[in-house]
Parts: structure tokens; C-alpha cells; sequence
């Protein structure tokens, strides 16, 4: 049986009906996991022994006739910017390869206690800094879908993993979209949380006001079981927000008749690939025969969303990544006269470009002179964008948008143009400027590749956003496929 191809609700019948034990399916997918990866890419450390130890312990807890949790014994893999004491926490960068985290992330800590099972740490853009994977500091991760593409970024070690069925579910962050492109360019479903409802204690921060952990699945039921672990309250974190969470699955198996969507126009049209644009259409079909109402409506400093990231983030990147100067943590350089020089050797020779590229932007842009100029500037337009997606749902239930403009690109082509690898994220910035929830499902294919929808909802209403995604999910059928693993890439 392969079991690695399905989700883990299916497999949690299988566990509790003793069909199959957790010893075997660890087994299962890690076989799979080893058998692909050579191709994929996914991953930055792997822990195979001990996640057949905690197998074991599971199989114990079934026979004694104790019940299980449903994410209980499920294989999962950790994007590596979140903490897990005792196992290396590298955000795929030369400046933490060898710092172990003396403890873990909230939400890996609530996994644990769930009884999910890691199976390793998976590859990202360095420090959450990109759109590809190719800004690692290892070799970037592959699309499973077609070898010599990317997988998104920057959580694409989490979104490739799932479609390549080397874990069950998958974590990663969401800065500006690095949650739901990879899961839109790897055809998997994958959520941003409003900002506050996932904890981000033992995240590796990248720029704090945007920062969100969320799951990647390979259905919306798993996705809602996952958001149950690891949303809440946490006082850990002093931007978690005191409320309490629904029962994600409760919004599963609803109607969506009567639903208002707004589909804002800034989303469709130029800078959008017509294949894309086709399949958001069809899917647009799809909803209005489940009885919603779609409607054009207006996002109108939408434009303004990207440069307004590419000040505030890397503003607080520069702020965040001063830690880093061979002191205290990871890396440090050889080859040092001083402490002067042993601080500059050390940051020159540990970040890659991407990040010392958004170093010196984000310096800059809160430097005396500059920073009312630029810094505040942003911090006003970002207003503007939230009160856009305010008054968008004063009339309707959810946005609805295409989650990338085009579907995944060759590795190497952005490379060397940072200019039109930042364009990737076109779709997705708003909603971290605004702090509002987001998903990305799959909507369909063009010439083989995944294409993602977008669902953008109302702070804390994730349930939602799994309501609408399970009712298309349900209508189309396209959350079963697994991926490929079709071609190669060269070099
Ligand atoms: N691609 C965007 C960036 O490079 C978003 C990254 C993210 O969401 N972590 O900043």
C-alpha cells in the first residue's frame, strides 16, 4: 500500500482500524522520503531512527487500547527556521549551519504533544529571504512536478516534501507569501493565519510585524486538523493573540450558497499569464455553481503593496539578523584581526547575497534622513492597504484572487534578475501588510504545472477560508493527485 500518498485523516482510520501500524508507515514514507529525495531536494537534515523510535511508542499506546489523536503517529517535516531542541535549526544558511537549539518553537512543541511525527528539517530560501528555494545555502529544492522547475519559496523544502510524499504535512512561514506560492506552484494546499493566531515563539525571525507560521497539506481536512494543534494562545508570544480557537474541522462539509466572493480587479489582467487567468476563471465557475455570488470589486492601493514590502521587510530584517555577528550564535569567521574585523568577516562570509542585499535596504531605509522619507512612508501606505481589505469585507464573505501570476519558473531564471524574482510574490504581499488570513488551493493545471487560488478572509476567520476551499476541494476533486516527479534540471 502506498501509504505516503495519503492524507492523514485517511491514515488515522487506518492506525486506529489497526490496518496498518505506525511503525509501518513511518517506515513507508521514509523509504519514499530516500527514494526521492536524490531528486527533490527537500530536505536539510533527516531524523529517520528516532521518528520509528516515537513509531514504536504510538503502536504501544494503540495495542494498550488508549485512542490516538488524529495527527497521532502522521509523518511530518519542519521548515528549518523553526527551533527543535537538540536537532540543528540552520534556516538554510552558512550562518547557523551548526547552531542546535537548546529549545523548541511553540508549534513544534504542540506537534510533539499531538504525537505528529518529524521526520526531518526541510530546505528553504536562506533566513525566509526569496522566492525559488535557490537562495539556500545548500543546493535549492525541486518542483515534483517538473524536476527542473522550482518549487516556490521561500518554504519550498515544506511544499515539495508533501507533493513528493516524503511527509504527510508540512510547516513553513508566511512573510510574503512563502507559505502559499510554493503551495501553489507544488499543488498543494497551503495557509497564512491571521497575523497573532499562530505563535511565533522558536521562529527564526525575519521581519516580526509580517512573520506567520502555517501548515501545507495535501487536502483541506488535513490542513484544518493541523491549524487545531497548533493555533492558540500563546504567552511565549507577545503578539499571539488572547483568543480562542474554533474547531477548524467544524467549517468542513458546509454549503458556500448565498456566499458574496470578491474578486478585486488589480489581482487579474496585465502581469498575470493568460493559462493562469483561465484556470481562476473556470474555478470562478465552479464556486458560482455551488450558489456563491462573485462579484469585481476594488483593492485600489493594491499596486503599492510590493515596493511598501520591500521597505518594511527588510527594515526589520537589518534589525533582526544584528544577532548575528559570530558572538552568539552559529558562524564565525577564521580570519579575524579584532573584533571589529571578526564581526564584518563573520556577517560577509555567513550571509549569502539575497540576505546582505536586504541588509543594507533595510539599513538604509531607517537611516537618519531616510527613514520619514521611506520606513514611515511605508508604515502609512501599509494603513492604506489594510483599510482596502476593510472596506472589501464590509460586502463580502472572502476575496478571491490567483495566488501567483504565472506557474512555476526553470531554476536559474530569476537568479540573477532580483527585480522580477520579488514580482513573484505580486499576489500575496497584501495580506502580510494587512495581517489577514489567506489560502492557497489547487485550481488546476496548465501544461502539467500546478495553479494556486487564492482565498484572502477576515482577521481571525480561517474557518472560513477552509469552508470555501473544502466545498471547491469537494466539487473538483484536484487535491488527489500526487505528483510526478516528471524531468531533471541540469548543473
Ligand atoms: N518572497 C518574499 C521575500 O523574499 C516573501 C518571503 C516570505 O514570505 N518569507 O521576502
Amino acid at each position: 500500500m502506498k501509504l505516503y500518498s495519503k492524507r492523514a485523516h485517511e491514515l488515522h482510520e487506518l492506525l486506529v482500524s489497526k490496518q496498518v501500524s505506525a511503525v509501518e508507515l513511518v517506515n513507508d514514507v521514509a523509504a519514499r522520503l530516500e527514494d526521492v529525495e536524490p531528486k527533490v531536494l527537500a530536505f536539510v537534515s533527516q531524523r529517520i531512527e528516532d521518528a520509528k523510535a516515537e513509531a514504536a511508542r504510538v503502536d504501544d499506546k494503540i495495542a494498550s487500547g488508549e485512542t490516538i489523536g488524529p495527527l497521532e503517529g502522521i509523518p511530518m517535516a519542519i521548515k528549518d527556521n523553526m527551533c527543535t531542541e537538540g536537532i540543528p535549526t540552520t534556516c538554510s544558511s552558512k550562518m547557523l549551519h551548526n547552531f542546535v537549539p537548546p529549545y523548541s518553537a511553540t508549534v513544534v512543541r504542540k506537534l510533539n504533544e499531538a504525537g505528529a511525527i518529524m521526520l526531518g528539517k526541510v530546505n528553504m530560501d536562506e533566513f525566509a529571504m526569496g522566492s525559488s528555494c535557490e537562495n539556500s545555502w545548500q543546493e535549492g529544492t525541486r518542483n515534483p512536478w517538473r524536476l527542473e522547475r522550482v518549487p516556490g519559496g521561500s518554504s519550498g523544502g515544506s511544499a515539495a516534501s508533501v507533493a513528493a510524499g516524503q511527509a504527510i504535512f508540512s510547516l513553513g512561514s508566511d512573510t510574503g507569501g512563502s507559505i502559499r506560492q510554493p503551495a501553489a506552484f507544488c499543488g498543494v494546499v497551503g495557509l497564512k493565519p491571521t497575523y497573532g493566531s499562530v505563535s511565533r515563539y522558536g521562529l527564526i525571525a525575519f521581519a516580526s510585524s509580517l512573520d506567520q507560521i502555517g501548515p501545507f497539506s495535501r487536502d483541506v481536512r488535513d490542513c484544518a486538523q493541523v491549524m487545531n494543534v497548533i493555533a492558540g494562545h500563546d504567552p511565549l508570544d507577545s503578539t499571539s493573540a488572547p483568543i480562542d480557537r474554533p474547531d477548524y474541522t467544524s467549517f468542513l462539509n458546509k454549503s458556500i450558497k448565498g456566499w458574496r466572493i470578491g474578486v478585486p480587479k488589480e489581482y487579474f489582467g496585465e502581469g498575470i499569464d493568460a493559462e493562469v487567468e483561465e484556470v481562476l476563471r473556470k474555478a470562478m465557475k465552479t464556486l458560482e455553481s455551488l450558489g456563491a455570488e462573485l462579484v469585481e470589486c476594488s483593492l485600489p492601493h493594491t499596486e503599492y503593496a510590493l515596493p511598501c514590502y520591500y521597505i518594511i521587510a527588510p527594515a526589520e530584517a537589518s534589525s533582526n539578523l544584528a544577532r548575528y555577528d559570530g558572538v552568539r550564535y552559529g558562524f564565525r569567521t577564521e580570519d579575524a584581526e579584532d573584533l571589529i574585523s571578526m564581526f564584518s568577516k563573520t556577517r560577509s562570509e555567513g550571509f549569502g547575497e539575497e540576505v546582505k542585499r536586504r541588509i543594507m535596504l533595510g539599513t538604509y531605509a531607517l537611516s537618519s534622513g531616510y527613514y520619514d522619507a521611506y520606513y514611515l512612508k511605508a508604515l502609512k501606505v501599509r494603513t492604506l492597504i489594510k483599510q482596502d481589505f476593510d472596506r472589501a469585507f464590509e460586502k463580502f464573505d472572502v476575496l478571491l484572487s490567483p495566488t501567483t501570476p504565472t506557474v512555476a519558473f526553470t531554476c536559474g531564471d530569476r537568479l540573477e534578475n532580483p527585480l522580477q524574482m520579488y514580482q513573484s510574490d505580486i499576489c500575496t504581499l497584501s495580506v502580510n501588510l494587512a495581517g489577514i488570513p489567506a489560502i492557497s488551493i489547487n485550481a488546476g493545471f496548465a501544461d502539467g504545472l500546478p495553479i494556486g487560488l487564492q482565498f484572502m478572509g477576515k482577521p481571525f476567520e480561517e474557518g472560513r477560508l477552509l469552508q470555501i476551499s473544502h466545498a471547491f476541494e469537494e466539487a473538483t476533486g484536484c487535491h488527489s493527485q500526487m505528483a510526478p516527479l516528471k524531468g531533471g534540471c541540469e548543473g
